[in-house]
């Protein structure tokens, strides 16, 4: 294809596909599939498997080696000049159109935007998108300016915030929302819960997993891609990052720490129950957007302490979110 061909696709692309992207923006994501979820995932014990209850779970702590942290690493920097903007999406679809020879190579750190192992055109849509967002990822925070989006290299190609919903740092807790709510309030409980009429066997259904919708306080606070993560992108955390627990700037929480080497912390924040604060400084408690399907008055969240990780609980309870995005 002649170079002038080239320049009309790539400024087609550029401009329709953010179009067709946001097009989606607030609609439900696709639901996972019921089957998908085990019920026996989380292990207290190597090699141990549990029926999940209402039980405290408890995973072991993973020894992955963890990689080099490489310098300045950061996804969507196609071409390589220390910057990602639209330069690097000329780039991108013209590697596409070309290939190599065209362009020269390509890295595929910085070009998988989806990391499904293939350069193709669902790159230039998430890097794109990544572009019309303000969004930069990185492995860890580069400055004050938070919230981040951290690649923790995590198969799925989910990127998890630096920062919880509603907070300015990554050791605040921020807000605390009963599971499909997106306002805080003074008292948790069935009485208050706006998804039931008074008590857990009333809890309303709210069309599955909850993510994207009008319903999950990471997109409604936050805009655009911004999503809470999903009972399999919890798990994914669990199963492919170490978790430390540890102390930063005096709150005590957990670092999850991924193969690539980028690690987020999340506060042992607590949660709200009736009007009190439970558990702060010795536990954390953030939803996911999955309901439990056979008791409709509980949905999946993370569960950590000083003991390990898994997963909980009731709908009503307040507790906090760190939102994803997946490109
Ligand atoms: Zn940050």
């Amino acid at each position: 294809m002649k170079p002038f061909m080239l320049f009309m696709f790539s400024i087609l692309v550029i401009f329709f596909f953010p179009q067709m992207m946001m097009a989606d923006d607030g609609d439900s994501l696709s639901c996972y599939p019921r089957s998908s979820l085990s019920y026996a995932m989380i292990s207290p014990y190597e090699g141990e498997k549990l029926t999940f209850g209402n039980d405290r779970i408890h995973v072991r702590q993973k020894q992955n080696k963890v990689a080099e942290v490489p310098d300045g690493a950061i996804l969507g920097d196609v071409n390589k000049d220390k910057d990602v903007d639209i330069s690097d999406v000329v780039f991108l679809v013209n590697y596409i159109l070309s290939g190599e020879s065209a362009t020269g190579a390509i890295d595929m750190l910085s070009a998988d935007i989806n990391r499904d192992s293939a350069i193709d055109i669902s790159d230039v849509v998430g890097l794109v998108n990544m572009i019309l967002a303000g969004i930069r990822i990185y492995l860890f925070c580069p400055d004050e300016h938070h919230p981040h989006l951290i690649d923790l290299g995590l198969p799925s190609g989910t990127m998890w915030s630096c920062c919880n919903v509603g907070a300015d740092c990554p050791e605040s807790s921020g807000g605390f929302y009963a599971w499909g709510e997106t306002e805080e309030k003074d008292k948790y409980n069935w009485s208050t819960y706006i998804h039931c009429d008074g008590s857990m066997d009333t809890c309303h259904d709210l069309g599955g997993d909850i993510a994207g919708t009008k319903y999950d306080v990471a997109h409604v606070q936050m805009g655009g891609l911004w999503r809470m993560p999903s009972y399999e992108q919890l798990s994914e955390l669990l199963e492919n990052c170490t978790n430390e627990w540890t102390k930063v700037n005096g709150v005590y929480g957990c670092k999850f720490t991924g193969a690539n080497g980028g690690s987020i912390f999340l506060p042992a924040a607590g949660y709200r129950w009736w009007s009190g604060f439970v558990d702060v400084g010795s536990c954390g408690y953030c939803w996911s957007s999955t309901p439990y399907s056979s008791y409709p008055f509980f949905a999946y969240s993370l569960y950590f302490s000083s003991g390990g990780a898994g997963t909980s609980d009731f709908r009503y309870q307040g507790r906090t979110v760190r939102p994803v995005i997946k490109f």
